[in-house]
């Protein structure tokens, strides 16, 4: 392939080259950022006949986006982002009367406006109050055996000889700390399940990095078993599972509020016992029939709003969107009502936290890590965060005990009102 040169002239040649198939995508790395995305942009929309003005107006650093989160970059996807709050946290890593306001990026109209009434409910309430437990990264290699044999002595040495895996896999960060490995077997396979907490970092590529370190350099030269797979699928990332669900990951999130009946009435226009009948028949009842692992009404619409606006790895929503909401009542009129999310992964740093756009919403929350305490900013973010699915769960299981979903939806999702 010719050495490409930096001048506008050649960046026609390129277009043609690759509309022609004699060039790929990838092939334009002496290009810079920019221009690559510009080339790629105008070949797109010399081939489909596409206008890609708006994926090609951007303010981010495109030097950073190529080489470090998106191959082949071209331009942006641009989700619209608003805020809401405040919402009153009676948490460990807030202050009581911090204003918290939260930036939300999502499509889905009516959403952001039910979760400002949740907060508002919240704030009549006197707060929602929140407990994070850092349960930590998982990552789990799966091993060959050749059966129950070798496997008995292979996680022997693995117990025998934690302090030098321990040694291995911290050595790689020193945000990293080794909290257990939980061995699993059946047939020939084993599964090192590690688990790391890793300070402000959400920790799957740490923890990675560090797996494969113990792996190739300590547990397959020593015991001769063969690691086949780096991830063997109970770690679990990115799926729904019984283990995360159980165990935990990430952070494990608990957020509850006590509302009057004067609140239920005048901020969310229900009642104790119709949101008790709703979470009977629905987040009960209709999740056993649905045989689903979330017995919740939408965690997954907030988290995602959330993991957009601030950098998170949005495929762990698929995870994160398990757990579980109770309603009890409480007195005459009032009612308990709580969220419980075991398996949340996040960070304050890494990934796209980074992000121009995502920066300036981890400012506006307040959340920058600390140097003298690594792991205090992923934990305010987990509070902040459960709070928010609090009063997102709260507004909408309201919406549905009076009939108001398809009529907000209609007003704010289709247009028909602005707020
Ligand atoms: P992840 O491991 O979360 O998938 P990265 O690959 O970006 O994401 O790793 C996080 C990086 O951030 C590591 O290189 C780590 O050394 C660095 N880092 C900087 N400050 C912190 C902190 N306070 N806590 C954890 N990691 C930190």
């Amino acid at each position: 392939m010719d050495p490409i040169k930096d001048t506008t002239d050649n960046l026609d040649a390129l277009v043609e080259d690759l509309v022609a198939g004699r060039r790929r995508f990838h092939e334009l790395k002496a290009l810079s950022a920019e221009d690559a995305a510009t080339v790629r942009r105008r070949t797109l929309a010399k081939m489909k006949d596409a206008s890609l003005e708006h994926i090609g107006s951007f303010s981010l650093d495109a030097e950073r986006a190529a080489t470090r989160h998106c191959e082949n970059f071209m331009g942006v996807a641009q989700i619209p982002m608003g805020i809401t709050g405040p919402i009153p946290i009676l948490g460990e890593h807030v202050d009581e009367d911090e204003d918290i306001y939260v930036p939300l990026a999502t499509t889905e109209g009516a959403l952001i406006a039910s979760i400002s009434r949740g907060c508002r409910a919240l704030r009549e309430a006197g707060g929602a109050v929140v407990r994070v437990d850092d349960v930590g990264m998982t990552r789990a290699p799966v091993f060959r055996t050749g059966g129950v044999e070798e496997t008995r002595r292979f996680t022997r040495w693995v117990t025998e000889h934690e302090a030098e895996i321990r040694a291995v896999v911290e050595g790689t960060s020193r945000f990293l700390k080794l909290e257990n490995i939980r061995p699993q077997s059946f047939g020939s396979s084993v599964y090192l399940r590690f688990t790391f907490s890793s300070g402000d970092a959400m920790g799957m590529n740490m923890a990675t990095i560090a797996c494969d370190r113990a792996v190739h350099e300590l547990i397959e030269p020593e015991t001769g078993v063969t690691c086949v797979a780096l991830s063997g699928n109970f770690c679990v990332d990115k799926k729904p599972s019984a283990i995360n669900f159980l165990e935990g990951r990430g952070k494990r999130v608990f957020a509850e509020v006590v509302l009057d009946g004067n609140t239920l009435r005048q901020c969310l226009k229900s009642s104790a016992s119709s949101m008790l009948e709703v979470q009977y028949r629905k987040n009960m009842l209709g999740s056993i029939a649905a045989g689903a692992m979330g017995f919740n009404a939408h965690y997954a619409n907030v988290l995602a709003a959330f993991f957009i606006a601030t950098g998170q790895d949005l495929a762990q929503v698929a995870e994160g969107a398990m757990g579980v909401t109770c309603v009890e009542a409480r007195g005459p009129e009032g009612i308990f009502f709580s969220v419980f999310m075991p398996d949340l992964p996040l960070g304050a740093v890494g990934g796209g936290t980074v992000l121009e756009t995502q920066r300036e919403a981890l400012e506006v929350l307040g959340i920058t890590p600390r140097a003298d305490n690594p792991g205090w900013a992923s934990m305010r973010m987990a509070e902040i965060l459960g709070a928010t699915v609090l009063a997102g769960e709260l507004s909408l299981m309201a919406a549905f005990t009076s009939g108001d979903l398809a009529r907000a939806h209609e007003r704010l999702g289709r247009g028909k009102e602005r707020l």
